[in-house]
């Protein structure tokens, strides 16, 4: 019963992070702070209920200072097979790497 009640609190939590990124991707035009303000609290859930943030959510915004990238505020590259991107706000670089599809 507890361990059940545990996985529905860690999937609500799961899609409450899913809601936030998605304003925020909605709001970083309009209101940039804002945007950072609910990644933030996306990242406070995830940590509280011990979730990761799905990958395709987690490449919206910089791991660092926590503002969804935009357009001019941040730079991608391409080198050795490795997708390297740097956020403009606090210079953080990520590098992601590129698996070849077979
Ligand atoms: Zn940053």
């Amino acid at each position: 019963m507890l361990k059940r009640e545990k996985r529905l609190e860690r999937k609500i939590a799961k899609e409450r992070i899913r809601i936030l990124i998605e304003k925020a991707e909605k709001m970083k035009l309009e209101d940039y702070e804002l945007a950072k303000r609910y990644v933030e609290l996306a990242k406070k859930i995830s940590m509280k209920y011990r979730v990761r943030i799905p990958k395709e959510l987690r490449v919206k915004f910089c791991k660092k200072c926590l503002y969804p990238y935009k357009f001019g505020k941040f730079r991608v590259r391409v080198r050795k097979s490795r997708v390297i991107i740097t956020c403009l706000n606090c210079g953080f670089e990520r590098r992601i790497p590129i698996r070849p599809k077979l």
